[in-house]
């Protein structure tokens, strides 16, 4: 779905009555090097503009403003099992994955390169969000994620996936050691540089693990972040925003 003059959210996907969406980083109020929807609380931005982007954020999925969680991320395989809100900074978990099968809760990961992983089961209602950035991948944040999914009653089989902007196989560019060695945990991660040094595809790595796990729905916006003016990137402007991957089941409606 396109963005509209009311919503942030540039894709919206729907499984049965859950719904995924991704920002970009237009629709916000920050200022530059945050401009425009920077979501990240941590990046050195204005607070009071990464919460009106925020509720703007929570505005696009229909929910209030405390409905938006966002945890600590803090590049590990931990998933926090959410079931209500939490209503200070300090009890957002440590955290990079996060599940829920509770209705009106809205699940967000941030990035600027890392690959945004939303998961949606339509029966039982469960959605799943994580963090999958070199580290927490290679540790096994996503397998991690479907675990904490399939506790709740939804087995992989029946899950749908998003795997949403991210840095790209022929961007990112890392030290042959440092390549082997995430290779090692996912082979299928190894990549090359346009220019032929090795590099890290991570979308490709997630997508094999959720493969092995036994996800069959598997979609990959094939967006770059280090590419594609419209994201921000750690790798390509150092000080920058974060744009958001979030997951969510709406709440009946009262009738
Ligand atoms: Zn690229």
């Amino acid at each position: 779905m396109a963005r509209g003059a009311v919503s942030v959210l540039t894709w919206i996907g729907a499984v049965g009555a859950a719904r995924l969406g991704c920002t970009d980083r237009w629709g916000g109020t920050s200022r530059p090097p945050y401009d425009e929807l920077n979501l990240g609380g941590h990046v050195g931005d204005r607070l009071d503009d990464v919460e009106e982007n925020r509720r703007r954020l929570a505005g696009a999925t229909g929910l209030p403003a405390d409905r938006l969680l966002v945890a600590s991320q803090v590049h590990g395989i931990e998933v926090a099992v959410v079931e209500r809100p939490w209503s200070s900074l300090e009890e957002a978990p440590d955290a990079d994955a996060m599940v829920t099968s509770v209705a009106g809760l809205a699940l967000v990961v941030l990035v600027a390169d890392c690959a945004p992983v939303l998961l949606a089961s339509a029966d039982p209602l469960v959605v799943g969000v994580a963090h999958a950035g070199r580290r927490g991948m290679a540790a096994g944040v996503v397998p991690a994620t479907l675990r904490a999914m399939r506790d709740l009653g939804a087995e992989p089989a029946s899950l749908v996936a998003h795997v949403g902007p991210a840095i790209c196989g022929r961007c990112y560019e890392v030290p042959a050691a440092l390549q082997d060695e995430v290779a090692l945990r996912e082979p299928l991660a190894r990549s090359t540089t346009r220019s032929g040094t090795p590099a890290l595809d991570l979308r490709a790595g997630v997508v094999a693990q959720l493969r092995v796990a036994g996800v069959a729905s598997i979609e990959v916006d094939a967006a770059c972040t280090f590419e594609a003016a419209q994201l921000f990137s750690h790798r390509r402007d150092g000080v920058t925003g974060r744009f958001a991957g979030v997951a969510w089941i709406p709440e009946p409606a009262l009738t």
